[in-house]
């Protein structure tokens, strides 16, 4: 799909993928928005479940409810297989050797603290240092930096060149023996940069140092494997691929999470109590305190399963095809300022449009009954390194059309036409 010329035979089929088909799942797609049929492009915010997640919610509720682990009755065995298969769902989801190494936690914001508390309280001292890129959300900079804080310890960022790709030679610079761990976004949510998250981490290894990977908005658009990238710690949110809010997955590998303490005490979490003594689970447990999510690690897992029968590569390939055509569409608008133009980008499609706020963009879309983000997509810093301070971000998925980007191109080119 060279820039416009996508042939019409094509737009919304691809030969293992019929979006048309997808998009039949998921029930929400077809809401009416302001008299218009919902395009739903802010993807990177959330998605969008399809009936098989919301059907495998329901049937938990009806059929399986209970607490886990601690029960002789027949409930609590069905929730414990229910939650147990969502676990080894996720493991084979990313590829993971061993399923004691997937620890449900509410999301990566969780996930991302859990490691910062727990590792980084245990290794991180005074003077050392922790890096990460200049293209971070929020949720793996501020817990870094709250460490830092409280230990003493030196937050370093690699920049990021004007594309929006990390400078790896900047980032072999910035390491030396005092660097303890590397924390990095696998895709950023503000450029759609693919990060390269393998040589990062193997620059990081040839130095001892620790690697988290914050894969939120990586796990819906590529293949991930966390053996083939290396990394100790490779974190992601449920919602952000087709599964509820308030459940993710935290990685990490084995010896690394058993030489952790545990986060947060308390039920589930331990073999033994006395006043004087605890001792812990093994994992997961270890680091699964209290009741946790059990409804929506279920219905995470039906998500999983969903994707894996469309087949990430498929829907790598599709998405692409459709970013290429959107960021050409875009780019050929006078006004349009793109941020973020990294070749191979995922699923976002960041800019602004002279003339406009990128409030007013948004509330002129919303009218259409189209949604994107518009703000700060919690990454300020990266978007001040581009000189703005909010940027509109359409962004996509597999149930979104080409149709859906001609719609989004048409109100954008007519806006630039009518600039004030
Ligand atoms: N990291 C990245 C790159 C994100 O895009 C997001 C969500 O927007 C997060 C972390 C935080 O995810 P959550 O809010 O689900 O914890």
């Amino acid at each position: 799909h060279g820039g416009h010329a996508v042939p019409q035979a094509d737009r919304g089929r691809h030969p293992a993928f019929d979006v048309h088909a997808v998009r039949r799942d998921f029930p929400i797609l077809q809401e009416r928005i302001n008299g218009k049929q919902l395009v739903w492009l802010d993807n990177a915010a959330t998605t969008h479940k399809p009936r098989q997640v919301i059907e495998r919610i329901a049937y938990f509720y009806e059929h399986e409810n209970s607490n886990i682990h601690r029960a002789a009755h027949e409930l609590a065995a069905r929730a414990t297989d229910a939650y147990e298969h969502a676990r080894e769902v996720a493991r084979r989801f990313i590829n993971a050797p061993d399923v004691h190494e997937i620890i449900f936690v509410r999301g990566t914001t969780e996930a991302i603290n859990l490691i910062a508390k727990a590792w980084g309280g245990q290794h991180v001292q005074e003077g050392d240092e922790i890096i990460v890129s200049n293209l971070e959300h929020h949720a793996n900079i501020v817990p870094w930096q709250q460490l830092a804080q409280a230990k003493g310890a030196k937050l370093r960022v690699i920049p990021v060149d004007d594309q929006g790709q990390v400078l790896l030679d900047e980032y072999r610079k910035l390491i030396n023996d005092r660097t303890k761990v590397v924390s990095v976004a696998h895709v950023s949510n503000v450029l759609g940069t693919v990060v390269p998250v393998k040589e990062i981490v193997d620059i990081a290894k040839c130095h001892g140092i620790t690697t988290v990977i914050d894969g939120a908005q990586s796990i819906a658009h590529t293949p991930v494997d966390v053996q083939d990238i290396g990394a100790d710690f490779f974190v992601f949110s449920g919602h952000k691929i087709f599964g509820p809010t308030g459940i993710g997955v935290l990685w990490g590998k084995r010896d690394v999470l058993e030489n952790m303490p545990p986060w947060q005490g308390g039920g589930n979490m331990i073999a033994d109590v006395t006043f004087e003594k605890t001792v812990f689970q093994p994992l997961p447990n270890t680091f699964e305190a209290g009741t946790g999510n059990i409804a929506d690690a279920v219905g995470l897992g039906a998500a999983l399963e969903y994707v894996e029968r469309l087949g990430i590569h498929n829907i790598s390939h599709y998405e692409h095809a459709l970013v290429d055509y959107g960021m050409a569409q875009l780019a050929a608008i006078a006004g349009v300022r793109l941020i973020g133009t990294v070749p191979g980008k995922a699923s976002v499609l960041s800019f602004v449009l002279d003339g406009y706020s990128t409030d007013e963009v948004g509330q002129i879309l919303n009218a259409e009954g189209i949604a994107v983000r518009t703000g700060h997509h919690c990454a300020q810093p990266i978007l001040r390194r581009f000189g703005v301070e909010t940027a509109v971000r359409p962004s996509l998925a597999f149930y979104n059309t080409f149709d859906e980007i001609d719609q989004l191109v048409q109100i954008i080119q007519r806006l630039a036409g009518q600039r004030r």
